[in-house]
């Protein structure tokens, strides 16, 4: 499936990116760039839309993690928005890769000027071999910080750079029939070519602890890359190498896609 996609694009949930503390796991970016390093070497153009920001900002300075003021938690975005570069910048360097920090609101995705400047931008970043590393400004917005943890903003960059595949890490397997976190016996749906319809077959419950959209936003991001037929993989990020066991099809996983 990730053979014969070319343009991919990578959405890490804060799940994925805290470890059982909430505070940053260093070694699932380390594993990360690693393995968006090998999908360059075989020709891939990769870009990153990444989310964890206020988990960094909680590991920088250690306080206001139980504070849900929402100015607090911009004010951890943006302290924890330069950690989280800084460690992306720190492990692509060990690959020669240079990465390129992209701000945007989903609100960008819908005005004609901002649309072709941040068009510009990503594929002149792409074009010269960086690493674009793409999260919501919360400062200026704080939708996808209150709902969707990024990941319609992850649909909406596939779409607009046409991108063949969107894989979002999370720390599931991919879509159930009900919330494997509290039903053991949830089902994995391994694919789903109508996304409307499965809405209508699966119980959808609660988001974790560090995330925000819970499976509902997945299912809309699958939604509008389905739509313009982008296929979306919904994957567990908190499995070793899981980009690479997704490429050489040894793992399990969600599919939509749509097939005509
Ligand atoms: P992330 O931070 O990775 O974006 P979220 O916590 O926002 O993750 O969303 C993923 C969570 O959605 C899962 O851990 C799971 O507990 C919950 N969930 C609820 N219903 C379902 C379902 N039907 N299938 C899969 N996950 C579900």
């Amino acid at each position: 499936m990730l053979e014969s996609s070319r343009k991919i694009v990578i959405k890490v949930g804060s799940n994925t990116l805290s470890d059982k503390d909430g505070f940053v796991n260093e070694k699932f970016i380390e594993e990360l760039c690693n393995q968006v390093s090998q999908l360059k070497q075989q020709g891939k153009e990769v870009i990153i839309v990444s989310s964890g920001a206020k988990v960094a900002g909680i590991s920088t300075i250690n306080k206001w993690s139980r504070k849900s003021d929402i100015n607090y938690k911009q004010a951890l975005c943006a302290i924890g928005q330069v950690r989280l570069l800084g460690s992306y910048e720190r492990c692509f360097e060990q690959h020669n890769i240079h990465i390129g920090q992209v701000l945007l609101t989903r609100d960008d995705f819908f005005i004609d000027s901002r649309v072709l400047n941040i068009r510009n931008t990503l594929f002149t970043l792409i074009d010269e071999g960086v690493v674009p590393i793409i999260n919501e400004n919360d400062t200026v917005c704080i939708k996808e910080l209150q709902i969707g943890d990024n990941d319609t903003l992850a649909a909406y960059t596939a779409t607009l750079w046409n991108a063949d595949t969107l894989i979002i890490l999370s720390d599931i397997d991919g879509l159930y029939n009900k919330n494997p976190k509290t039903d053991k016996d949830a089902k994995l749906v391994e694919l789903v070519e109508d996304v409307d319809s499965i809405i209508k077959d699966i119980e959808i419950g609660e988001a974790n602890e560090f995330g925000t959209g819970g499976i509902k936003t997945k299912l809309d991001a699958a939604k509008i890359c389905n739509d313009y037929e982008i296929s979306m993989i919904l994957a567990n990020g908190k499995i070793d190498n899981i980009i690479t066991k997704i490429y050489n099809n040894e793992i399990k996983y969600t599919l939509f896609k749509k097939c005509n």
